[in-house]
């Protein structure tokens, strides 16, 4: 059996904590987009200020119902949104300052932040790195115009155009770029075109998404009035069956479905959504996971500034939480050691039927405590998760 490299096989960890801070605002609310968003053009928000005291309010009142998150180390921050770029680094900068005198933090933390093409900028980057932040994501999704105009996108022209020139030239290493496929009237070629150059240009990390339809969104009105169509679900299928072999010859692991990364730059902090790692969920709109509990933010920003801190937290059930999680890794990861740690003995005995079914049917290999999905599991993956999970 060929497995990857020994570092990339992931495993249960039990000393850490992640922290995710939400960002609620956008230059432009995008059509598809179903986060807690709002687009507010090119001023800064009114309540910037305000909504930074309440994110460390949140933080106290989180770390006194669940005190015993203060014995965790953090080893990641990811700044999201909404367009946390859109914020000012100083305060990115106090509120970094502010997690460092509340929590002991690992030797090398991962400290990301999502950045919007808009604002994208080598001072801003170099900003960045002097207040400690060490991984940046750009919400590319497509460089065709027409592509984000589909997608109710602000289309900055200038700053897509200097895109990879600030990315390759910047000081932070860890930089990486979303795009979509499946865009109406994006071509396959298009896409695989604009794939193409940042592969060109060696960048450490790629999140590949196809473009999903999600309720409530201005995009699924817009299809059910017929005023736009759907994604182009069997180009996705196309591109999707596709891209792992591309990758591959670049360098890439594959390591999670939509997730690309050059050895050592998986994104860690995502990595812990899949790997059943606990995580603070800051701000209005976040979810967080702590001590086997999910907890959800009011999707408003006022509302959350004014309220108290919900003291509202729903157990996990691990069995279904891990299924939807884990099996999303297409990367090696040690299914034995996690079954052990967060399953019952029921659960325990339905998974490992369940995964040695699998086995059988050539869907995935298992090596030592280690499983692997075979790439001809990649489009069956929704069907084999509700398989495990029921
Ligand atoms: S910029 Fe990102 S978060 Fe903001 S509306 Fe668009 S997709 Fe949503």
């Amino acid at each position: 059996m060929e497995l990857l490299n020994k570092e990339s096989i992931w495993q249960v960890r039990n000393s850490y904590l992640g922290v995710y801070v939400h960002f609620p605002y956008c230059f432009k609310k995008c059509d598809y987009c179903d986060f807690y968003s709002e687009g507010i053009g090119a001023a800064s928000a009114n309540d910037e200020k305000s909504l930074f005291q309440s994110y460390k309010k949140e933080i106290l009142d989180r770390v006194n119902h669940f005190p015993e998150i203060k014995n965790r180390s953090i080893d990641t921050v990811f700044f999201g949104g909404g367009t946390p770029s859109k914020a000012s680094a100083k305060h990115w900068k106090e509120l970094l300052d502010f997690l460092r005198s509340e929590f002991s933090f690992s030797d090398n933390p991962e400290i990301s932040i999502e950045v919007n093409p808009e604002d994208l900028s080598s001072d801003l980057l170099f900003e960045y790195d002097s207040i400690g932040i060490n991984r940046v994501n750009v919400g590319v999704q497509t460089l065709e115009k027409k592509g984000l105009e589909f997608l109710g996108r602000h289309y900055d022209a200038d700053r897509y155009h200097a895109l990879v020139e600030v990315l390759t030239k910047s000081p932070i290493e860890r930089v990486g770029i979303d795009l979509m496929y499946g865009i109406p009237g994006v071509s396959k070629d298009s896409f695989l075109s604009d794939l193409s150059l940042f592969l060109k240009a060696g960048l450490p990390h790629l999140s590949l998404y196809s473009l999903t339809l999600e309720k409530g969104t201005k995009y699924s009105r817009d299809v059910i009035d017929h005023k736009k169509t759907e994604p182009e679900e069997n180009l996705q299928s196309e591109i999707l069956i596709q891209l792992p072999e591309i990758l591959k010859k670049y360098g890439y692991n594959w390591y999670e479905v939509s997730n690309y990364a050059k050895p050592g730059f998986e994104s860690l902090h995502n990595l812990k959504y899949w790997t059943y790692e606990p995580y603070l969920g800051i701000g209005p709109g976040a979810h967080g996971m702590i001590a086997g509990h999910r907890y959800g933010n009011p999707r408003n920003s006022g509302l959350y500034q004014k309220k108290e801190t919900s003291t509202k937290y729903e157990t996990i059930d691990p069995s279904t939480e891990l299924s939807l999680t884990l099996f999303r890794l297409f990367s090696p990861f040690r299914y034995l050691d996690f079954i052990e740690t967060y399953l019952d003995t029921k659960s325990k005995s339905k998974y490992l039927k369940t995964i040695e079914g699998w086995e059988k049917k050539g869907l995935c290999r298992l090596e030592d405590g280690v499983f692997q999905w075979n790439p001809s599991a990649l489009l069956l993956l929704d069907d084999l998760i509700l398989e495990i999970s029921l």
